[in-house]
């Protein structure tokens, strides 16, 4: 089976959805032990549900389940891994940053014995949705940057190496049981990570996994706002265009789409995931707004090969926000598309609703 046929410039999200009020409540509320294994299951749905269902509202094609089970992008990862002792943080009180963070100390080799989760997710996902949607993890240097070395590793390099056939193992089960879409996630820290490497731990992530399309998130992280590093794709390029990924899905938006030339540059035959939605700032954009970053995109990668996205998951957004901005994201790409279609722009998704006969002012 393959994903029903999508339109030119698909939208789609990165990966996690805005987190109601209603479910940071029940956060504390499952901290305390107040919830039993059935609360939190239907607790969980009901989070899965709302993600999904604003997708679907806003018009978005290819959808995600908001990773509402994870409760943060990889921190409830880590509950899937043996071999590791949790460390304090070393920041425990003032704004959350990256050294607020719980952090690993490996004891033995890093087994996942029971797998990583996400099978839950694409099973409810399946009976959840018609849309073709996707499976999002952590890469295996992301997952390594929390982890410190230490035991059998000398540094993290060698614990991204022996977490890789963990996600390949995972990416390999969700592709038998019927998964098409996967993506792995990498927050690019240039001063740590050598791009030769990161692709071959992306490719071995991917190793011997059948799917009709292999995605591959890389952003210049987003917690609280704060990056982590220069923001600056390039030194990614040209051992970025080799990598096995069928699509890199990159932020553009907040850095007002510079380097999107790159894949002209680079001669990059990769499908681009272009991030046309700012998540580090707070007002919504225009549909003419996420236009006129399409049409930039579009003035160096030709239109087949471009989809359209936010710069980065929406966890951390209000989910009023969230669902604004997906809205702009979906009516900008409309624009596109009638231009593309060689009609005028924004005539068909902004014509004012029909007057009832009778009613019309004008006469
Ligand atoms: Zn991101």
């Amino acid at each position: 089976m393959t994903t029903p046929s999508l339109p030119i410039l698909p939208t789609t999200v990165v990966g996690s959805y805005a987190i109601p009020a209603w479910l940071w409540a029940a956060y504390e509320k499952i901290e305390a032990g107040g919830f039993g294994a059935m609360d939190l299951a239907e607790t969980e749905n009901d989070a899965v549900e709302t993600a999904i269902r604003d997708q679907e509202r806003a018009g978005v094609d290819l959808i995600s389940d908001g990773e509402m089970r994870r409760q943060g992008f990889i921190v409830s990862i880590f509950k899937y891994f043996r071999g590791l002792r949790p460390l304090e943080p070393r920041r425990k009180v003032g704004v959350l940053a990256y050294d607020g963070h719980v952090l690993y100390e490996p004891v033995e080799r890093i087994s996942a014995p029971d797998g990583l989760g996400t099978l839950k997710e694409l099973d409810y996902l399946r009976q959840a949705t018609t849309r073709p949607f996707k499976i999002t993890l952590p890469g295996p240097l992301t997952l390594a940057t929390q982890i410190r070395k230490g035991g059998p590793y000398r540094d993290r390099l060698e614990v991204a190496a022996d977490l890789a056939p963990i996600l390949n193992q995972e990416l390999r089960t969700l592709a038998a049981r019927g998964a098409r879409n996967l993506q792995l996630d990498d927050v690019y820290q240039s001063f740590l990570m050598e791009p030769k490497r990161l692709v071959e731990l992306y490719d071995r992530c991917f190793e011997g996994v059948a799917v009709e399309r292999r995605f591959w998130h890389i952003c210049f992280g987003t917690l609280e706002g704060f990056g982590f590093g220069e923001r600056s794709y390039r030194p990614l390029f040209p051992a970025i265009a080799s990598a096995c990924a069928d699509q890199l899905v990159l932020e553009f938006a907040n850095r007002e789409m510079a380097e999107s030339g790159l894949w002209r540059e680079f001669d990059c035959s990769k499908e681009l995931g272009a991030g046309v939605l700012d998540l580090k700032n707070f007002y919504v954009e225009s549909a003419e707004l996420v236009a006129r970053r399409i049409r930039r995109v579009l003035e160096t990668v030709p239109a087949e090969r471009v989809w359209i996205n936010p710069d980065c998951g929406l966890a951390r957004l209000p989910r009023y926000l969230a669902f604004a901005k997906l809205q702009a994201l979906v009516a900008g790409t409309g624009q596109v598309r009638y231009e593309l279609a060689g009609t005028e722009p924004g005539r068909t998704f902004f014509r004012p609703p029909p007057v009832a006969p009778g009613t019309s002012s004008d006469t």
